[in-house]
């Protein structure tokens, strides 16, 4: 059996309840048809919003505790929030209210700025490589991704 930890964009989780990180979980398919032996999810929870900070900490609580062996940041880490249709004034005045400790605000603004003025959406979290690196500092495998189904519905939008 393989114990697995998801941690979920926070931002992304306002409005999602993890329905296609559930279901390809309960299906044993999409990111998780990797595992050839049963899995056990023993942690499902978010980053702690902006920029990240608190996913080291919850992934450590799910290793220590609960014996994750592998961490998924899931498929919305990397199809991110914020909302695409706030006004940028709005999300700029949020981010202004966020404690930045690690990560340059100007930077994440500027690079929020271009993808919401090119169209180039969604956005991905442009603190994912950091998460990802702290969480592997703890020594676990991190995989990106829980499912695909987002792609799926897009194109299906599309059509
Ligand atoms: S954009 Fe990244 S750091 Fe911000 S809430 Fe989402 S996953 Fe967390």
């Amino acid at each position: 059996m393989t114990r697995i930890g998801v941690i979920l964009c926070e931002n992304r989780s306002l409005t999602c309840a993890g329905l296609n990180c559930l279901e390809a979980i309960a299906a044993h398919d999409e990111a998780f048809a990797r595992y050839t032996d049963e899995i056990k999810i023993v942690g499902f929870t978010t980053c702690g919003g902006c920029p990240g900070n608190l996913a080291k900490k919850k992934a450590e609580s799910m290793i220590k505790y609960s014996g994750a062996e592998k961490i998924h940041l899931s498929s919305c880490v990397f199809r991110s929030m914020p909302n695409p249709n706030e006004p940028l004034q709005d999300i700029e005045t949020k981010l202004s209210q966020l404690p930045w400790t690690q990560f340059n605000r100007d930077d994440y603004v500027a690079e929020l700025a271009k993808s919401v003025k090119s169209g180039q959406l969604p956005h991905v979290c442009p603190f994912r490589e950091k998460i990802k690196k702290d969480i592997e500092m703890l020594g676990v495998e991190v995989i990106a991704r829980t499912h695909g189904r987002l792609v799926e519905i897009e194109r299906k939008s599309k059509e």
